[in-house]
């Protein structure tokens, strides 16, 4: 047995518990860390830092604070195995820590102290955690025998308000208790936030009723991007900016104001012949700086850099009447997915946020000239079909009793709302693809963003 973690293993009984045998090992360049949520006899947070092939570990009661004033008393207990830092389980009752642990954050750690072992003998040692939750300088304090303080240092990169907002594994996407119950682990959706997007303001309020902060938006859309991105990357963009929320004045920007390595720009011919500087998202970190910057409504063309002309995806927006019913909404898209089906294209059903459905159409891509006949065709084919029904005019007097088939957002430089983006609207719907089956059972408008569907992502 190494004598390293002879305390550890001398603490366990392996054949009752599922914790790791401890077996020192040698440390690499990149070190890790971890925090574990201990849900023991006393609720606490582990934070343990990888130094000379072991983690070394404090128990801090209340769990590390974003906050600089705060001083989180960290005690220091016994060095842990470096395979530690992936547990996550139940210590049976009775046995040493027994309980349910949750692997609550992870990452790298870089010593900012020049020597951390003697740092640590002496007591003080300042390091920079690159976790998912917790990023930034901090220090440990050594106080009194093991008792150490745990300190944010004030380096402005706070980008919650506590650690509370995260209640489920950074690992399993699992609550203690869904732990605790040995529940399947969920898909996790959580991206490491990238340096650099630090959010001002997080605790501002976008939407009154239900309340949501631009760190709910912020949070919304990070679980969202692994779904979101395959969707709208490389697309150009126009944003709706809301800096003082919902109720205040919005900006549709199409030009690009936040430059970062997350965005792209590029220089369209627009139809009257002038060149226009657009934008498109490259990855999360564009996602995430643009949320930073209020735009929390994203639209998008229908086509993708570097093949600007010709476009992919074909979008029919279904726009009834104000008196029309939702059930004669939801006959439109069924009618117009016959039609599609009929012309063996695939299609695909997202709903608007607002009063109706979006039908998107990926196809072979093409001219934008041949592009807009297609879209041009398929909604004369339906108003030709059922003219009691549909028009494909936009004026609002021939719409009267009817669903306006929108086929004009199948044009060089028009958009529409982008799947899964929120809306600035009341209640702060979100623009959410459905399946065809779901299409009898959710609103237009129903899938809302709130604190529940948050988790759901
Ligand atoms: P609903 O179901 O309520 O009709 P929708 O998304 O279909 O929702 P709108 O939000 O009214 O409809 O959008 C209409 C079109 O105009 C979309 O193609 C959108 O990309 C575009 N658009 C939205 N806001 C602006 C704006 N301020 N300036 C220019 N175009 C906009
Ligand atoms: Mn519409």
């Amino acid at each position: 047995m190494p004598k390293k973690l002879s305390k550890y293993n001398q603490k366990r009984d392996f054949k009752k518990t599922s914790e790791p045998i401890g077996k020192s090992v040698k440390s690499k360049k990149k070190l890790h860390f971890c925090v574990q949520h201990h849900a023991a006899r006393k609720d606490h947070y582990d934070l343990r830092l990888e130094l000379n092939g072991v983690l070394i570990s404090w128990a801090v009661p209340k769990g590390p604070s974003y906050n600089p004033k705060d001083k989180r008393l960290a005690v220091h207990v016994e060095d842990h195995p470096l395979s530690y830092r992936h547990f996550e389980g139940t210590i049976p009752k009775g046995e040493y820590g027994g309980g349910t642990v949750m692997l609550w954050d992870y990452g790298e750690w870089d010593p900012i102290s020049k020597n951390p072992q003697i740092s640590l003998k002496k007591g003080s040692l300042k390091f920079y955690l690159k976790g998912n939750r917790l990023r930034g300088a901090w220090t440990l304090i050594k106080y009194k025998e093991n008792n150490w303080l745990l300190i944010k240092e004030n380096d402005n990169i706070t980008l919650y308000d506590d650690i509370s907002y995260f209640n489920t594994s950074i690992k399993t996407g699992r609550t203690i208790e869904e732990i605790a119950h040995n529940f399947k682990a969920k898909k996790i959706n959580e991206e490491i936030i990238i340096e650099g997007v630090k959010i001002t303001n997080p605790n501002k309020v976008i939407f009154k009723n239900p309340k949501i902060t631009k760190l709910d938006i912020v949070l919304y859309y990070q679980s969202i991007a692994p779904l979101m991105l395959p969707l709208i990357k490389n697309r150009l963009v126009s944003v709706i900016r809301a800096p003082s929320g919902v109720n205040g004045p919005k900006f549709f920007k199409k030009h690009l104001e936040n430059t970062n390595s997350g965005l792209g720009k590029i220089k369209i011919t627009n139809n009257k012949g002038n060149k226009e500087d657009y934008y498109y998202i490259k990855n999360i970190k564009g996602l995430i700086s643009e949320v930073q910057m209020n735009s929390f409504e994203f639209h998008i063309w229908g086509s993708k850099v570097p093949n600007i002309n010709k476009p992919d995806m074909l979008v029919f927006d279904l726009d009834p009447d104000k008196n029309l019913s939702l059930k004669k909404v939801r006959e439109g898209v069924l009618d117009l997915k016959s039609i599609l089906d009929e012309l063996n294209l695939n299609s695909n059903l997202k709903t608007s946020g607002g009063k109706g459905y979006h039908i998107i159409v990926p196809i072979k891509n093409t001219s934008w000239s041949n592009f807009r006949t297609i879209a041009k065709n398929i909604a004369e084919l339906m108003v030709t079909k059922w003219p009691q029904k549909y028009t494909s005019n936009m004026s609002k007097e021939k719409r009267e009793g009817k669903i306006f088939i929108d086929w004009f957002r199948n044009t060089l430089g028009a958009t529409s709302v982008a799947p899964y983006s929120l809306r600035l609207r009341e209640k702060a719907p979100i623009s959410m693809p459905i399946s065809w089956d779901e299409l009898n059972t959710i609103k237009p408008n129903e899938i809302r963003l709130t604190k529940k569907a948050k988790n759901k992502f």
